[in-house]
């Protein structure tokens, strides 16, 4: 199993947001850890984007430490590892842990050292970071956040993700930064099209390898034959998407349809609390509502495995693992 698509805000395991916050004296709504589970895990359809959101920022006051941000990730590594994945990108947005004093360069090595420690301590996971640039951010914070990617690439860093927030700004913003990442030949994702396609089409026209979400691709047929020929992973998370409110109900996802039509899909879960779900579960939803077969959620790890920020040795070794863990169901078919 692959998981592409995780961030670390809105995935802290609830006793660990707990301790901190009785240390700093923050209030939370329970002290309780399988209340606050309940608590931080989003309702289905929130009425606004910012419910959802909300929830995800409950966890990063917590990131404030070196200490926190380190321990917090090597007990996600440790969780994913459990759950049986083998390789995850975990997004992490450096400039959110600065309300403390940080700096973004303090927050990006503090995680890097808890997620190689979460891999060693692990059974066969492994991981990297992807930093993340919300539309929040003005320049220089953005432009920091592309120099730490650049210095750590390789090393625990694997590439960038923006998040283009359509609803709020205009994606010209972005321009400047494009061209940045291009010229730097840094990997990166964005957040796009879960309200429009625009978004999308500038993306992959400067070299996005992979889009986050891009719910509406399906309605723009010349983006849907780009994504195809150019072999852009679409990382989709339906359970994300329910809670968003970006789809109606999860057998309405447009998954189904992007894999039939050949684009390279793959699933992940984006918040493991605040979306309320594991991998497992996903694929297990996507069994039970959209028909998906094993052999599918294999092909789908495969497009995970293709369109990770590694290279291409790393991803052969990847896909050999893939193989080997669904060898028996493989050739029963
Ligand atoms: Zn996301």
């Amino acid at each position: 199993m692959i998981d592409l698509h995780l961030h670390l805000a809105g995935s802290l395991k609830p006793a660990t947001i707990i301790e901190y916050a009785k240390e700093r004296n923050v209030p939370l709504p329970t002290y309780n850890a399988s209340e606050l589970e309940h608590y931080l895990e989003a309702p289905d359809h929130c009425a606004e984007p910012s419910e959802f959101y909300e929830l995800c920022d409950m966890t990063v006051w917590v990131l404030q430490e070196r200490r926190a941000i380190r321990r917090a990730m090597m007990e996600l590594v440790k969780e994913l590892d459990a759950q049986g994945i083998m390789y995850a990108e975990i997004r992490f947005t450096p400039c959110e842990c600065t309300l403390g004093g940080l700096r973004q360069g303090d927050a990006v090595e503090a995680a890097i050292e808890g997620l190689k420690r979460g891999v060693q301590e692990s059974r066969r996971i492994k991981a990297n970071l992807v930093l993340c640039i919300t539309a929040k951010m003005d320049e220089h914070e953005a432009f920091e956040t592309v120099v730490e990617a650049k210095k750590n690439i390789r090393n625990g860093v694997c590439g960038l993700d923006i998040l283009l927030e359509e609803s709020l700004y205009e994606t010209d913003v972005f321009d400047w930064l494009f061209n940045l990442i291009k010229e730097e030949h840094i990997p990166f994702t964005v957040h796009a099209g879960q309200y429009n396609t625009d978004s999308i089409r500038k993306a992959i026209r400067y070299g996005a390898k992979r889009i986050s979400q891009g719910i509406h691709i399906l309605e723009d047929e010349d983006l849907l034959k780009e994504i195809i020929e150019r072999n852009v992973v679409v990382e989709c998370c339906p359970a994300s998407n329910l809670k968003l409110g970006t789809i109606e109900t999860y057998s309405r996802h447009p998954i189904r349809k992007l894999f039939d039509m050949g684009v390279p899909v793959c699933v992940c879960t984006d918040r493991l609390r605040v979306s309320g779900i594991t991998l497992m579960q996903e694929y297990r939803n996507l069994q039970k509502y959209l028909g998906f077969t094993a052999k599918e959620i294999y092909q789908m790890n495969l497009n995970a495995a293709n369109g990770a920020f590694l290279t291409q040795m790393e991803k052969d070794r990847l896909m050999f693992d893939l193989y080997e863990a669904n060898k028996a169901m493989i050739d029963k078919e």
